[in-house]
């Protein structure tokens, strides 16, 4: 299956359940434009933009960024993307949903589905390329050359946010502020549940297939 899909999805899961990476390899099989809050976050901090420095500070203690920062953004992004977009790491909350509400409709919610003592074991793992953004995991899909990426030899970095304190942080505020976002779609009859075991290519099979329907 593949080919351009003209509908708005939300990604949800928690940190670590793999959604980044399957939000990429979604959004390019079903032409989906991605937009990752937590990359447009790490970009401005990085180019020390008003916004980078406002996020700076909780982003790196595993906070949520104030939701008017983030809707900012969101709203820029989904209005300039065309048809279809990919929500990854938006809404993290119900009052940010309330908002999305109010600038696209959204067709489908994918909840990546994962118990907490493989999220630390994954998260703690992860490392990530400086120049182009991909993930590996040191244990389930490690680079071929140590610290270098196998796409474009770019050094791979630990971010700053994955160490295990930042990590338990990120879990709190999950399970308190996003966990509820499942209930609300699914009283909208939107949520689809997907099981996040198994390796990557097994959940991105799970996801396309249940993702038939609206296709
Ligand atoms: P992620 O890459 O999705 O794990 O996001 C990394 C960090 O960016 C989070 O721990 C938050 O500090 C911040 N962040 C990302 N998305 C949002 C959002 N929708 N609302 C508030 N903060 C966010």
């Amino acid at each position: 299956m593949s080919g351009d899909m003209d509908a708005n999805i939300v990604l949800l899961g928690p940190p670590g359940s793999g959604k980044g990476t399957q939000a990429s390899r979604l959004s390019k099989t079903l032409g989906l434009t991605h937009i990752s809050t937590g990359d447009l976050l790490r970009e401005a901090i990085g180019l020390g933009t008003p916004l980078g420095i406002k996020a700076k500070e909780y982003v790196e203690s595993g906070r949520l960024v104030p939701d008017e920062l983030v809707v900012e953004l969101i709203k820029e992004k989904v209005g300039g993307a065309g048809d279809g977009v990919l929500l990854d790491g938006f809404p993290r909350n119900l009052e940010q949903a309330r908002m999305l509400e109010e600038i696209v409709k959204i067709d489908a919610v994918i909840n990546i589905d994962i118990e907490e003592g493989e999220l630390v074991r994954r998260l703690t793992q992860r490392r990530t390329c400086k120049s182009c953004k991909a993930v590996y995991n040191l244990d389930s899909n490690p680079p071929v050359m140590n610290g270098k990426c196998d796409r474009c030899g770019g050094d791979l970095i630990q971010r700053s946010d994955d160490t295990e304190q930042v990590v338990k942080e990120r879990l709190k505020v999950y399970r308190e502020s996003t966990l509820p976002l499942t209930e609300h779609y699914q009283r909208k009859k939107i949520l689809i549940d997907i099981d996040g075991k198994g390796t990557i290519e097994e959940v991105y099979q799970r996801t396309m297939r249940s993702l038939e329907p609206l296709r």
